[in-house]
């Protein structure tokens, strides 16, 4: 009975020591930069490319911290790309079509915003028009997604360090004729109009812009080569000589327009040069310890599957399951969940399944509380 006694208050003493000497929560390492990368309508599907249609290892598997998003906006249950870019840029859910802006159409300081007042650099890329939805909500604010003329005086007024993407017209072929190359100089920028510059050729303090095609850049498809991979090197190079630290979003835009022209080849080289830029980004974050990289997407588009060969007239309904022929469901975007994939400081933070805006709510709450 002694024995016993003895016994329990061993325990009743070592339980009370361990609570008291246990840690509180371990702290999460602070990221010093964050690389965020949006494949427009990138779902699980196009996610999956690497597995299937890749000549290398899906760079995904690089990712230990996986989490789902869900998408709808403010307005409508599936989403349009102004209003998902938003969500991700602002944390706050707004009506389709708006760019930076609520639903009383009130501006939204975006995360952008808020890392330059830290003293942060930023930067935007994207294969789209520089100016268009996605890109435009980390730095612009307008009621409607399609005043892109109004969305490039912005982006030359902005806080932004760098930024590379088609849609050169949009700053000096206008229909209110003005030329904004010459404006963009006035305000800092050094605009090249012809391709990338060399990494480790671009200064610290200054600002620059590389718009080398009229339009948006042209699909992979149709040779656009390594413009992607290489604008995010470029980006990286340039704003990781801020030793403050820096945000840099990137996009690989065309997935969606691969996802509403329902072809599987265009979607497919889309999403192979995506995988470089995230492979790039990873790279330089592993080497840095520093760098959080979230890669996510606004939503899905054409509700992309990997389906089996279509049985043929006269086939049964079940072909040949060796191989893969994808299918649509719809020209247009899809409410499905959106994977999350995070990889360093504060990656552990992006598990779960969460409303869009909780993506941005997390970085800055890795951020703002250094
Ligand atoms: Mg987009
Ligand atoms: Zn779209």
């Amino acid at each position: 009975m002694k024995n016993i006694f003895v016994l329990l208050l061993t325990v009743i003493v070592i339980s009370c020591t361990s609570s008291v000497n246990s840690p509180a929560e371990p702290e999460v390492k602070k990221p010093t930069n964050i690389i965020f990368l949006i494949g427009d309508g990138m779902g699980l599907s196009a996610v999956s490319t690497g597995f299937y249609f890749g000549d290398q290892p899906s760079v995904f598997k690089r990712f230990q911290e996986i989490g789902l998003q869900q998408t709808s906006s403010a307005s409508h249950k599936v989403t349009d790309s102004a209003a998902s870019g938003t969500a991700l840029a602002t944390g706050t859910l707004t009506y389709n079509g708006a760019v930076g802006m609520d639903t009383a159409k009130v501006v939204l300081q975006n995360i952008a915003e808020v890392v330059t007042a830290m003293g942060w650099s930023t930067g935007v890329v994207a294969t789209s028009t520089i100016t268009h939805a996605t890109p435009a909500s980390f730095y612009a604010h307008v009621p409607q997604r399609g005043m892109e003329e109004e969305i490039a005086v912005q982006l030359i007024e902005s806080e932004i360090d760098f930024f590379a993407g088609g849609g050169r017209d949009k700053f000096n072929v206008r229909k209110d004729s003005a030329n904004l190359l010459p404006l963009a100089a006035d305000l800092g920028f050094t605009i090249d109009t012809t391709g990338l510059a060399v990494p480790g050729s671009l200064k610290g303090d200054q600002k620059y812009g590389f718009l080398p095609q009229s339009e948006a850049m042209i699909p992979m498809i149709y040779g656009r080569g390594d413009f992607l991979p290489e604008a995010t090197v470029l980006a990286i190079s340039h704003l990781s000589q801020n030793q403050e630290g820096f945000f840099l979003m990137v996009e690989g835009s065309q997935i969606d327009w691969a996802g509403h022209s329902n072809d599987a080849k265009y979607l497919i080289g889309e999403m192979l040069d995506f995988e470089k830029v995230i492979a790039a980004a990873l790279d330089f974050a592993e080497k840095d310890g520093n760098t959080l990289v979230v890669v996510t997407a606004d939503h899905e588009t054409g509700g992309y599957a990997l389906g089996p060969e279509v049985p043929k007239e006269g086939q049964s309904s079940y072909s040949d399951y060796n191989i893969i022929e994808p299918v649509f469901a719809t020209g247009g975007h899809t409410a499905t969940l959106i994977p999350v994939f995070a990889f360093g400081p504060g990656a552990e933070k992006f598990k779960g399944i969460y409303k869009n805006t909780e993506i941005n709510h997390k970085m800055k709450a890795l951020v703002e509380t250094k």
